[in-house]
C-alpha cells in the first residue's frame, strides 16, 4: 500500500495551472490572487483627523488645563471630503471632522470633548480645556497602514470580503486572479436514484454528487458537468470525453474503483488511470490519472465518507494548487479525545469527528457517529465538524490521548 503522502505527490505532480485573468474587484470574491497586488495609493492617503474637533498648533494648547483654558479663534471649517488647507496662525484653530485632511500647519487635534462648548457654538471661538496627550495627537498619518506601491496582498491569497476591502482601500480596481478550476463530477452505481424518488428494493438516494460538487465549489471550483452513470457499459469514458469538451481541468468519479465485480470506472478507464491502494481508512482504493492534455482523473471510492475523506486528502489540495493558493492544506491542531475508539491496523484513520467546545478552554474530540468509523454513515458525516487523524501505528485511541484534528 502507498502512503497518503506518496499518493498526494503523484497527484500534485500532474497539476497544471491555467493563465491568470484580470477581473474587477466586484468579480473577484472567492478567487485567488495570481500576482502581488500593489497599492495604487497609500492608506491613509493623506494626514487626517481621527476625531471630530479642532485642528490646532500644538504649541498653542500644550499647556491647556481646566484651571487655565486656552481660547483660540476658529478660522475655517473642514468637513470630510473638503480640499481646504487653511493657514492657521498662532492663536487660531480650524473646526475639523473625522477623516478630513488636517491643515498642513496643524500638528494636533483637540476633540470636541476637550473643549468648553463642544459642537454647539464651535464656529467662532473654541475654549480648549485639556491639552492633547502629545504633539500629533489624533492625527492619522498618511501611509501608516501601507505606502503607495507596497504589496497589499501577495500572490496566492484567497480573496474574501476583508481582502477585497483592503485592496479597494488601496485604490486597486482590478486584480490578476487564477481562473476557477472547471470540474466534472460523475457518480457511478446502478443503485443510485435522485433524492426524493420513491425507492425500489436495492435503490438508494444518490448523495456523492451533491457532496463532491459542493466541496469542489467550496474549494473555488466551477462545476461544468454533473452526471450519474450506471455500472454497465462505458459511461465513465463517455463522461471523460464530455468533460474534455467542456474544458474541464479535472473529473471526479465516485464509486466503481474497488475490488468488486462491477467496478465500472476501473473497467471503463483501465488504460487512462492507475488503480491503487492507499494506507488510509476510509479511502483505501484510489484511482488517479491525467489525460495527455492535463485533465486530472480522480476515481474516489463510493462510500460517502470515503468519498468525502478522499476529496479532502487528494482532490482539494490539487484544486488549491491549480489556483496557486499559498496553503493547500487545512489547519490542524491537537485536541484530547473525549472517549476511546478503535482504529484500523496499518492504515491512517480519518474519522469524522465533533469537537466539543462546551468548555472553550479545553476542547475535546469524539467520533461524529455512534457507529464508529463506518464509511457508509453519510448522515453522521453531516454532523461532523472535523476529521480526527490517527497515525497508522496507533492501535486504539484512549480518552485523554492527544489527537490531531483537521477542522472543516
Ligand atoms: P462502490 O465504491 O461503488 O463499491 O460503492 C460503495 C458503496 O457506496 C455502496 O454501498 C454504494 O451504494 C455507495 N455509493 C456509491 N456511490 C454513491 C453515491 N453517489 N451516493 C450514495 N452512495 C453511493
Ligand atoms: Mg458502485
Amino acid at each position: 500500500m502507498r502512503t497518503v503522502e506518496e499518493q498526494l505527490e503523484i497527484v500534485l505532480a500532474e497539476v497544471r495551472r491555467r493563465p491568470p485573468l484580470t477581473v474587477p474587484l466586484d468579480e473577484a470574491h472567492g478567487l485567488t490572487l495570481a500576482s502581488d497586488a500593489r497599492a495604487a495609493s497609500a492608506v491613509p492617503v493623506f494626514d487626517n483627523s481621527a476625531m471630530d474637533g479642532f485642528a490646532v498648533r500644538w504649541a498653542d494648547v500644550a499647556g491647556a488645563a481646566p484651571e487655565h483654558p486656552v481660547t483660540l479663534r476658529v478660522v475655517a471649517d473642514i468637513p470630510a471630503g473638503s480640499a481646504l488647507d487653511p493657514a492657521i496662525a498662532p492663536g487660531e484653530a480650524a473646526r475639523i471632522m473625522t477623516g478630513a485632511p488636517t491643515p498642513t500647519v496643524a500638528d494636533a487635534i483637540v476633540p470636541f470633548e476637550d473643549t468648553a462648548g463642544g459642537l454647539a457654538d464651535s464656529l467662532a471661538t473654541v475654549v480648549v480645556q485639556r491639552a492633547p496627550s502629545a504633539q500629533h495627537a489624533h492625527i492619522r498619518r498618511a501611509g501608516a497602514d501601507i505606502a503607495a506601491d507596497a504589496v497589499v496582498l501577495a500572490a496566492g491569497t484567497l480573496l474574501g470580503a476583508r481582502q477585497l476591502a483592503a485592496l479597494a482601500s488601496a485604490g486597486i480596481a482590478h486584480v490578476d486572479v487564477a481562473p476557477r478550476p472547471r470540474i466534472a463530477i460523475v457518480s457511478t452505481g446502478s443503485e443510485l436514484v435522485a433524492p426524493g424518488t420513491p425507492l425500489q428494493r436495492g435503490q438508494i438516494p444518490e448523495s456523492n454528487g451533491i457532496l463532491l460538487a459542493g466541496l469542489a465549489a467550496e474549494a473555488g471550483a466551477e462545476i461544468v458537468l454533473r452526471r450519474v452513470v450506471d455500472d454497465e457499459g462505458d459511461g465513465p469514458a463517455e463522461a471523460v470525453a464530455d468533460a474534455r469538451e467542456r474544458g474541464a481541468d479535472a473529473i471526479v468519479f465516485s464509486g466503481g474503483v474497488s475490488a468488486g465485480a462491477y467496478e465500472v470506472v476501473k473497467q471503463s478507464l483501465e488504460d487512462a488511470m492507475e488503480f491503487t491502494k492507499v494506507a488510509m481508512q476510509p479511502g483505501k482504493p484510489q484511482g488517479f490519472g491525467a489525460t495527455a492534455d492535463g485533465m486530472l482523473l480522480f476515481g474516489l471510492p463510493g462510500n460517502p465518507v470515503s468519498a468525502a475523506v478522499s476529496f479532502e486528502v487528494f482532490v482539494r489540495p490539487a484544486l488549491l494548487r491549480m489556483q496557486g493558493r499559498d496553503t493547500i492544506h487545512r489547519p490542524r491542531r491537537h485536541v484530547p479525545a473525549a472517549v476511546e475508539w478503535r482504529t484500523p491496523p496499518g492504515r491512517r484513520q480519518y474519522l469524522p469527528a465533533v469537537i466539543d467546545r462546551t468548555d472553550p478552554a479545553r476542547p475535546t474530540v469524539r467520533p461524529a457517529t455512534a457507529g464508529g468509523s463506518g464509511s457508509h454513515l453519510s448522515v453522521g458525516l453531516g454532523g461532523a465538524d472535523a476529521y480526527a487523524i490517527v497515525p497508522a501505528e496507533t492501535e486504539r485511541v484512549s480518552a485523554g490521548d492527544l489527537i490531531e484534528v483537521m477542522e472543516l
